[in-house]
């Protein structure tokens, strides 16, 4: 069973072929500058060259045609006909307080999607035109929807109402839905599996640190708590993005600076994080490289980041009355020993104990603390589209 991962922004589309049989990447890719000049394919068979191509995509429904002509290409392709793909799943960012789980797409979930435009103004119009896209490319196969929000979903009210008042939930549906779901599902089943712990019960935080980072809190894999809010722009410190600060800033900056809320809202999404308390880079590899060469904001920005994890680990084990397992993803959690060792200097009081040997380690899992810590630190990659492949398989087999 072959199954397409497609993953649309406002002007890209990313790919990815996964065999069900053994979930392998078959062929992955991407579409660039879609709606802009200069469009261009990449596309990566397994096992053989990568393939480039530039070539108009004025919209998304041409770009995946340009996807589905080069996966069956004599020379690059993967395979034969367009009927060896079972079906096809989408990341969507916002299904709303409507769905938690994911979904065959229909008239109804197409309606969803459009409904949510204002919650996810950049992600879900695009969403949208990808899956309008491969219904045309591929007419009569099954699109699912795998929402980004869908984890978070599950949260009790006490965490996710806002103390503000609640006509605004009933109204506008003004409350934390979190995201990143895919990945915080993902990761925190692994921990289940491979840090072999009870399935039921386990009580586990995620921390996926990347450009975008947020954290989870989950029991028996179900989401407790999460750091994102009716916005990804809550929680923890980011690349680009500010995390937690009292509203007023806005008003105060708005204020001095004769600016409106939209133009500080930019300045909180694009210009804050790390890269705004360096002002070095949003990208964590130059930031510790501007620490080594005692650049004191750089130095201040990796220690706030630290430490705002180490607030929301303490404040989840509270959560959860306990935590079993902690676990590190993404780009800055899969591959940045000294950030994953400093995070968990903050928790002695738990019992953590990191081993330095074992926390030696990229991009694998792998269990990086003592065998005497009283909670079993992990290393485990996300795979965001393996994620949304199994839950595609499972809602079409
Ligand atoms: P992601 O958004 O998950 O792709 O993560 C991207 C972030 O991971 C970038 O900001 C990089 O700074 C960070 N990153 C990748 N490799 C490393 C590394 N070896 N050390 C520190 N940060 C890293």
């Amino acid at each position: 069973m072959k199954i397409l991962v497609v993953n649309c922004g406002s002007s890209s589309l990313k790919y990815q072929l996964i065999d069900m049989d053994n979930e392998s990447v078959i062929a992955k890719g991407l579409c660039e500058r879609i709606g802009i000049e200069g469009s261009k394919l990449t596309h990566q068979p397994a096992g053989k060259d990568k393939y480039e191509l530039e070539s108009p995509m004025p919209d998304h429904k041409v770009a995946i045609q340009l996807v589905m002509d080069a996966l069956q290409d004599k020379d690059h392709g993967v395979i034969s006909s367009v009927d060896e793909i079972s079906a096809i799943g989408h990341r969507v960012l916002h299904g709303g307080t409507t769905y938690s789980e994911s979904i065959v797409v229909d008239e109804d979930v197409k309606r969803v999607i459009r409904e949510c435009f204002d919650l996810g103004p950049l992600h879900n119009p695009a969403n949208l035109m990808g899956i309008e896209a491969c219904e045309a490319a591929m007419p009569g196969k099954a699109n699912v929807a795998v929402w980004d929000t869908g984890f978070g979903m599950a949260m009790p009210e006490k965490a996710y109402l806002y103390a503000i008042p609640h006509e605004y939930y009933e109204k506008y549906g003004v409350r934390r839905y979190g995201f990143h779901g895919t990945s915080h599902m993902f990761v925190s089943g692994e921990a289940i599996k491979f840090g072999g712990l009870d399935p039921e019960n386990a009580k586990v935080i995620v921390c996926h640190l990347g450009n975008g980072a947020s954290i989870s809190a989950s029991i028996g894999g179900k989401c407790v708590d999460t750091s994102m809010g009716l916005t990804p722009l809550e929680g923890l410190i980011m690349g680009t993005r500010s995390g937690d600060l009292d509203p007023a800033v806005v008003q105060y900056i708005c204020n001095k600076e004769n600016r409106d809320v939209n133009d500080v809202l930019n300045i909180l999404n694009k210009k804050s994080g790390v890269l705004g308390m360096s002002g070095v880079s949003s990208d964590f590899r130059d930031i510790a490289a501007a620490k080594a060469e005692g650049n004191h904001l750089a130095e201040v920005a990796l220690d706030a980041f630290i430490y705002r994890v180490a607030k929301y680990i303490g404040a989840y084990t509270a959560a959860m009355n306990g935590v079993d397992a902690i676990a590190f993803t993404a780009g800055v959690g899969e591959n940045d020993k000294a950030t994953r060792k400093a995070i968990c200097s903050y928790l002695g009081y738990l019992g953590v104990k990191i081993d330095d040997a074992a926390n030696d380690v990229r991009g694998k899992n792998a269990v990086i603390s003592a065998a005497d810590s009283k909670v079993k630190v992990m290393l485990l990659p996300t795979n965001e589209e393996l994620a949304i492949a199994r839950e595609t398989k499972r809602l079409t087999q």
